[in-house]
């Protein structure tokens, strides 16, 4: 791919996010400013702005940006939410929402990649982002509710305390799935203390969540 990075990720933002729909200048802005080369291995620099997931440390991935966009589209931020992230990996989804939101939290379950994604974040700049080395099947009860719950590893169902550790309005999103096949892309709004509704946004590919919390 020609040009250096921040034209390769313009590109990227124009053709594969924008031109499939995504549409929110917030998120759209983010996935602008965000590098996304300095949250991949260093071998796979040059792959950084292409259009699929990349390989991290652990046997995880980066997954697409086209992905990320639409996932951080669908939390319906709008500037001042307190998020949670399951699944940090290489910390790149919570730079992208801690460009829009206020907090975020994000855990992580591998801890060379927890470490990293600390790193990432704070060498770019992200004080509003917060890794913890943690199982993310259980939330994070001592910073809840959450305005929003990004979980971004497979699910067969939501696990029960990602549910109750979100705010009545609050938006998660997560992909619902066995692996066998794709996953649904749903969001999951708390509509109110004891009512949820969700949205199947389409179909997507992740890895699996592994928790104590994620029903088999
Ligand atoms: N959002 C990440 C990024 O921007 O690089 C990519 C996430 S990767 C597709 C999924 C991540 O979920 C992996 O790093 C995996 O270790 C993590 N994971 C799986 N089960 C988990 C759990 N119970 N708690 C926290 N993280 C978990």
């Amino acid at each position: 791919m020609s040009g250096g990075f921040a034209a390769q990720r313009d590109r990227m933002v124009d053709r594969q996010i924008a031109e499939r729909g995504v549409r929110d200048p917030l998120v759209l802005d983010a996935m602008r400013r965000v590098p996304r080369e300095a949250f991949v291995p260093e071998r796979e620099r040059t792959e950084a702005y292409r259009d699929h997931p990349l390989p991290i440390a652990g046997g995880q991935t980066i997954s697409q940006p086209y992905v990320v966009a639409l996932m951080v589209e669908a939390l319906g931020l709008g500037g001042g939410e307190k998020v949670l992230e399951v699944g940090a990996g290489s910390g790149y989804a919570a730079a992208v929402v801690a460009e829009i939101a206020d907090e975020v939290f994000a855990i992580e379950r591998i801890g060379e990649l927890a470490v990293a994604a600390r790193a990432n974040l704070a060498d770019q700049g992200y004080a509003n982002a917060h890794v913890i080395h943690a199982d993310g099947t259980k939330g994070l009860p001592e910073e809840a509710p959450f305005d929003a719950i990004l979980v971004s590893a497979r699910t067969p169902t939501a696990p029960a305390p990602l549910l109750e550790q979100l705010a009545p309005g609050g938006r998660m999103v997560v992909p619902v799935g066995l692996g066998v096949a794709a996953q649904s892309l749903m969001r999951i709004t708390r509509v109110s203390e004891d009512d949820y509704r969700a949205d199947d946004l389409g179909e997507v590919w992740f890895v699996p969540l592994i928790g104590e919390e994620e029903s088999r």
